[in-house]
């Protein structure tokens, strides 16, 4: 039977990719090699990282002379540290706006390094928002916002705006619409939502913010040494660096940014709709901040429960879930999400 896979991340695949993938892992380029037992200095990979990179920068419409792309490894959760390490001074401060768990992870380790000054947080309300009304101080040396709150389903429509150098983790939702990139001096995001599997960390960097803090950055966590070695201070992610290419390409065969947000729009769109309309359903999030990756709901009587577990599993709707710290249901209707699964999910919600 087939699965409609609404996990929130490592998660679907589009099937070209997987297609292509896999094939790569039998005989990649015909040249009866694996991709994953070729040299990452090959220059058959080299084609891959370098195409890769172009594909990130032509994506999000900047331009090579001022920013670079980098895939590391560690996940997003390594990019809290790397970010302190590579853009807080010694005696500096970072501002952060907390807008959940993943923004507290990234608050918890940059104190590691120094003073980090909470602007705002939504944690009143259990992160059902994103906040509005604040002010940044202009003492800091970096504002980092998470774009979207995977966990509970929360997403900014506008970032705020400041003079500061802007961080944003976009972990689960890089690429899944059109933005205007250039307001931003870091971007980070784990590959295995919206552009990949998991293994690899995309991170744009701005360069000009580099070489700063005065601090001495363990090779592996320096963001200048992983630009002079072209993501290779050690050996990459192969496979999964592969795998990003294939999908930042089936992006651009769709038709870049503007078309995947108008599918992404209309996926959200019929969630939603039969979130409000159905009274056996809540939102969890605030209709403002709602996010078009990650549709937190709950049952209004928990004893239907049982039944719309049962309904979902047979009509093949897997990993809609919510998170542990949340409860209810999480359908994460990223990038390679088709709208057809996101109508499977409608209907079983109909027939509850
Ligand atoms: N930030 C966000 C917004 C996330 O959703 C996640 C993972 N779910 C992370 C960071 C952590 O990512 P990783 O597991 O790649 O370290």
């Amino acid at each position: 039977m087939k699965k409609h896979n609404f996990s929130a991340g490592p998660s679907i695949l589009p099937d070209t990719v997987m297609q292509q993938a896999a094939e790569a892992i039998l005989n990649f380029n015909n040249s009866n090699l694996s991709i994953i037992e070729i040299s990452h200095r090959s220059s058959d990979f080299m084609q891959v990282i370098t195409k890769a990179k172009e594909l990130v920068l032509e994506l999000a419409e900047l331009n090579s002379d001022e920013y670079e792309v980098l895939f590391q490894h560690g996940g997003a959760s390594t990019q809290f540290i790397m970010t302190a390490y590579n853009l807080l001074p010694i005696d500096g401060k970072a501002g952060f706006i907390d807008t959940g768990t993943w923004s507290s992870k990234a608050i918890k380790e940059t104190k590691i390094f120094g003073n980090v000054e909470t602007i705002a947080s939504s944690k009143d309300q259990g992160y059902k928002y994103i906040p509005k009304d604040f002010s940044v101080p202009n003492d800091l040396a970096y504002l980092h916002v998470t774009s979207n709150n995977t966990i509970y389903g929360t997403q900014y429509k506008d970032f705020p705006v400041t003079d500061l150098p802007l961080v944003a983790d976009m972990s689960s939702d890089i690429f899944s619409k059109k933005l205007d990139f250039s307001k931003f001096d870091v971007i980070y995001a784990g590959a295995q939502k919206n552009i990949g599997a998991s293994g690899t960390t995309l991170v744009i960097i701005k360069k000009s913010l580099l070489g700063k803090t005065g601090r001495t950055i363990p090779s592996m966590m320096n963001y200048e040494v992983q630009i002079d070695k072209g993501s290779m201070f050690n050996t990459p992610s192969v496979f999964s660096i592969y795998v990003s290419m294939l999908y930042l390409q089936w992006l651009k065969d769709k038709g870049g940014l503007e078309a995947i947000e108008k599918l992404n729009e209309a996926k959200a769109k019929i969630l939603y709709d039969e979130i409000d309309r159905n009274p056996n359903f809540v939102g969890y999030a605030n209709k403002e901040d709602r996010s078009l990756m990650n549709v937190t709901f709950n049952l209004t009587d928990e004893s239907k429960k049982e039944r719309f577990d049962q309904l979902a599993a047979e009509a093949g709707v897997h990993a809609i879930k919510g998170h542990r710290s949340v409860g209810g249901y999480r359908a994460s209707i990223y990038n390679a999400m088709p709208i057809e699964s996101v109508q499977v999910l409608v209907d079983v919600m109909k027939a509850l």
